[in-house]
């Protein structure tokens, strides 16, 4: 349940051949540390990544946990896809809300994220794809550093051997 599928350092070196290949038609993106940095910042050709996935036909929407609107709307709104916040992962209420939205099946859809305990665990509870991108800032706060290394030590426990 807490392994993920596939591991990325960042999203956007995800392409659309690894997509098809794993018979992948839909992306539900986490927002925090995954879209952008802890300022806000995006991550570096977020957009063309966008452009050119939504060309091949990819649909893609957002389910951060975030439960500041105005923050996931602005990144939804600055790469035209639709959105869907506080959605609560790993729970399964925030993420079915998002197939209703791109209208796919969950085993056609990859749920990306930074968290084990969020992203992974909710798309492997839907039966989605699970991709585990690495955070693109470093934690500021000591619970966020806890976090991380709880996620290192179970990391280490799913690993391929
Ligand atoms: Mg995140």
């Amino acid at each position: 349940m807490l392994k993920p599928k596939a591991r990325f350092d960042k999203i956007t070196d995800i392409d659309a051949k690894f997509l098809k290949d794993n018979n992948i038609n839909a992306l539900i993106l986490d927002v925090d540390n995954t879209l952008i940095d802890m300022d806000k910042r995006p991550l570096e050709n977020l957009e063309k990544w966008i452009e050119n996935l939504k060309k091949q036909n990819i649909k893609i929407c957002i389910a951060s946990n975030s439960i500041r609107k105005g923050k996931v709307r602005n990144v939804a709104k600055k790469l035209d896809i639709p959105f869907i916040y506080f959605s609560t992962k790993p729970l399964k209420r925030g993420l079915k809300k998002a197939l209703e939205i791109i209208q796919e099946n969950p085993e056609n859809v990859a749920e990306i994220g930074d968290q084990l305990f969020t992203d992974v665990w909710g798309a492997n509870r839907l039966k989605m794809f699970s991709i585990l991108t690495k955070p693109i800032s470093p934690e500021k706060t000591k619970l966020g550093e806890i976090k991380r290394k709880i996620e290192k030590i179970f990391l280490e426990k799913t690993k391929d051997n």
